[in-house]
């Protein structure tokens, strides 16, 4: 996995995208905790000893797209009832919860360790890489993580997801700015 920090990361990026509209900080905060939801499945593998192979193991259901559509019904529900069903605003919320909860599997899928990323669970239990796998696998305990090697993954991923995801919002900023200029 990379890091819960660089989860994080997509997610605020994710957050800075989502809209020209004021956002609260409610919003904020779902947009940094989603995209780490997933890695909740460690607690399982250390601490319960489900096997990493197994369809609750690390990086098995809970990385899966399917999760992602569960949990973003779940969050939008539950903080968001006010959204009438089926209206736009709850639809953009829905696709966006999901988006930033998916992107977490799929940047697990561009690491190059552990044993691959259930994507297409519960239908199949097989694990998947992407062909490219750039990201350092970071360490799964914190022990791990505080050694050398946990600097060599964060550096790794500032590279590949910090540094993108920072050009990316600031593009769209000056593409949104442009046309707010340009609009009036
Ligand atoms: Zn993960």
């Amino acid at each position: 996995m990379p890091t819960a920090i660089t989860h994080s990361v997509i997610g605020a990026s994710a957050a800075c995208c989502f809209s020209s509209e004021k956002k609260s900080l409610k919003f904020q905060i779902l947009s940094i905790v989603c995209p780490v939801i997933p890695d909740a499945d460690v607690i399982g593998y250390l601490w319960l000893h489900i096997p990493y192979s197994h369809f609750l193991g690390h990086r098995g259901f809970f990385h899966s797209p399917f999760f992602a559509a569960l949990l973003s019904i779940f969050i939008v529900s539950v903080f968001y009832p006010k959204e009438a069903a089926f209206s736009n605003q709850r639809w953009k919320y829905a696709l966006y919860f999901f988006l930033i909860t998916a992107s977490h599997g799929l940047a697990d899928a561009l690491t190059n360790g552990g044993r691959g990323v259930a994507l297409l669970s519960p239908f199949t239990s097989a694990r998947y890489f992407f062909p490219w796998t750039p990201i350092e696998v970071s360490p799964l305990s914190i022990k791990g993580f505080l050694s050398r090697r946990g600097l060599t993954v964060l550096i790794n991923e500032f590279i590949w997801i910090w540094i993108p995801s920072f050009f990316i919002v600031i593009l769209l900023k000056i593409i949104r700015n442009k046309n707010k200029v340009s609009g009036h």
